[in-house]
């Protein structure tokens, strides 16, 4: 079965149809690379993976089944349980998906819950820094604050992580240390990537597969050498 499987999927905005029938499929494990210009759907084609779509978007056709569940006809309770045990996601802004109220190493522990060891998964995201537990999420740079988004986010071991965009907004070193720590965290938990970029040098190099997208629909998918060459 299929990991993630986007099937015909239409999601209007008021007045802008931002997907017209997308097509998408992932296998368990495998990373797969979507690209296309701003403004192609990319981020919320992401959004609906998880049905994290802004409140102002309808689905007007077609399904997202991740691991076989229809996410869009799941009671809340059943989304909840589905987001929490085979999804994680991180964004460009790390600061969206942390708290700014909470210390990192609280947070980090709520998602852990009793027993989870800290220092460990923040080790895996290369913070070793001791402070870095006690400090608020504002108090980090840009690249550290999206190591502590990758922490929480790969700390359940999920089978799918959708990445949107988590680099554009950090220099190009951090870029690919970043970068590094995902693609490692996942190939060691066997977790599936859905990677939205940009930068298809980066793409090309680091994901099995790549999907194109253009006017809300996938028009291109392949194995990212046949789709994106030699960048
Ligand atoms: P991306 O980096 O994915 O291209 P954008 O910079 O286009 O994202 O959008 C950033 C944020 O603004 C997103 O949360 C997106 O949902 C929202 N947004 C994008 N286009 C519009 C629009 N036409 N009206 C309202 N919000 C928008
Ligand atoms: P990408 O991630 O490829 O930049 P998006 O999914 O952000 O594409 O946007 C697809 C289309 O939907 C664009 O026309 C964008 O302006 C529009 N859009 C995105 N978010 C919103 C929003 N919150 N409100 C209204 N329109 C939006």
């Amino acid at each position: 079965m299929s990991l993630l499987s986007v099937r015909n999927l239409v999601i209007d905005y008021p007045r802008t149809r931002a997907l017209d029938g997308a097509d998408l499929t992932l296998q368990p494990g495998e990373s797969l690379g979507l690209v296309g210009e701003s403004g192609s759907g990319k981020s919320t084609l992401g959004s609906a993976v998880g049905r994290l779509l802004p409140t102002t978007a309808r689905r007007t056709d077609g399904e997202v089944l991740v691991a076989g569940e229809p996410v869009f006809e799941l009671p809340a309770a059943r989304l909840r349980h589905l987001r929490r045990k085979h999804l994680g996601f991180v964004f460009q802004d790390p600061i969206a998906s942390l708290d700014p109220t909470m210390r990192v190493g609280a947070q980090l522990r709520l998602v852990l819950g009793r027993g989870g060891d800290v220092g460990f998964h923040l080790a895996r995201v290369r913070l070793d820094d001791p402070r870095v537990p006690r400090a608020y999420p504002h108090q980090l740079s840009g690249g550290m604050a999206q190591r502590v988004a990758i922490a929480m986010a790969m700390a359940t071991s999920p089978e799918l992580l959708v990445a949107d965009e988590p680099t554009a907004a950090l220099d190009s070193q951090v870029r690919e240390e970043v970068s590094n720590v995902v693609f490692s965290l996942a190939a060691e938990a066997g977790t599936g990537i859905l990677w939205l970029s940009h930068d298809l040098p980066a793409v090309a190099r680091r994901c099995d597969r790549v999907a194109v997208m253009y006017g809300g629909r996938v028009v291109e998918s392949g194995p990212a050498r046949e789709v994106l060459g030699d960048l």
